[in-house]
């Protein structure tokens, strides 16, 4: 495209916008967002012991080459992107995608299954897959309803609790330790190369606290019950520190570079001591804006999601 072409398509949309008068819904401007981010090229990088992260996108993805076949964590929010992600893969190995993993059931985590293999074995926490089926048809989820071909893409198996398998000759641990990032979440742990794919628990782009997906409140509330997945703060705390636990120093999150165990630790401590000063304000009886005003954030919060001290501080008011 020309730089004239561009010109002329940001003019026309630029003026479209100003007919209509109406600022973009919270969720609409993430979806136009999301869809911007996914023009990013997409990157194959390699961890360790045949396992591989994918950058660009909207997401990452991981893989594991398997005896048989290649087993995929996370499959874009973009069919088209999941396509562009598999001509990569192919580049590491000719062996086909067979499995995929869930951690999670965010719009931009699950909605490119159609853009994988038919038949795929797909496996996602219980609570995960079933707010996988409560998105179908409906148009609020975060504006980026999943596409109709999700219905040949249900999980064919969930999990509840943490559990151990060997996938296609790969042993590995999915953990569920109660509600974190959502209420579906599971981390793949993979044992002998020491590597965690963990999801939304791990985000290194924007904010350095955690993201937790509760019941969305002031500017945010435009995105509706498909946020309200009823994470916690606590559990976050808890889970991150299990993952600490493991035998390993590769920790691969759902969005941004991957952590070193000391770079995660740290953002466990930074996490910590957040939430225990936003529970002191909040037992003095402050408000949520005394409280932001308190830590000195502003008092719109920027970005796609509600601030770790919005999130935390609405969890405070269910106790
Ligand atoms: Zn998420």
């Amino acid at each position: 495209m020309t730089a004239k072409v561009v010109l002329a398509i940001a003019i026309a949309s630029l003026s479209a916008s100003a007919l209509a008068q109406t600022p973009p819904s919270p969720a609409e401007a993430m979806a136009a967002a999301m869809r911007e981010q996914a023009k990013a090229p997409v990157a194959v990088k390699s961890l360790r012991g045949g396992a591989y992260e994918v950058t660009g996108g909207t997401s990452n993805t991981g893989f594991i080459v398997g005896d048989t076949g290649v087993i995929a964590i996370d499959p874009q929010m973009l069919a088209p992107v999941a396509q562009r992600e598999q001509a990569a893969i192919a580049q590491i190995t000719p062996k086909p995608v067979n499995v995929m993993i869930l951690t999670h059931a965010d719009p931009d985590h699950v909605n490119g299954l159609p853009g994988w293999p038919s038949g795929m074995r797909i496996i996602a926490h219980e609570n995960a897959a079933a707010e996988i089926r409560s998105y179908m048809g409906d148009p609020n989820v975060f504006a980026s309803p999943p596409p109709p071909e999700i219905k040949d893409y249900l999980p064919t198996e969930t999990i509840r609790f943490s559990k151990d398998e060997v996938l296609d000759g790969v042993r590995v641990r999915l953990i569920h330790l109660g509600p974190a990032h959502t209420d579906g979440d599971v981390v793949v742990y993979l044992p002998d190369q020491k590597i965690v794919y963990a999801g939304d628990l791990v985000v290194t782009e924007g904010d350095n606290y955690p993201s937790v997906h509760v019941m969305p409140s002031g500017p945010h509330k435009g995105m509706g019950e498909a946020l309200n997945k009823h994470g916690s703060s606590l559990g976050w705390i808890k889970t991150v520190k299990a993952i600490l636990a493991l035998d390993a120093d590769i920790y691969v999150g759902g969005h941004g570079p991957v952590l070193t165990k000391a770079e995660l630790q740290a953002r466990l401590d930074a996490a910590v001591a957040r939430r225990a000063q936003i529970k002191a304000m909040f037992d003095q009886g402050m408000t949520l804006d005394q409280v932001k005003a308190g830590l000195h954030e502003p008092a719109v919060t920027p970005g796609r999601f509600p601030s770790f001290t919005e999130t935390t501080y609405q969890e405070l008011t269910y106790e």
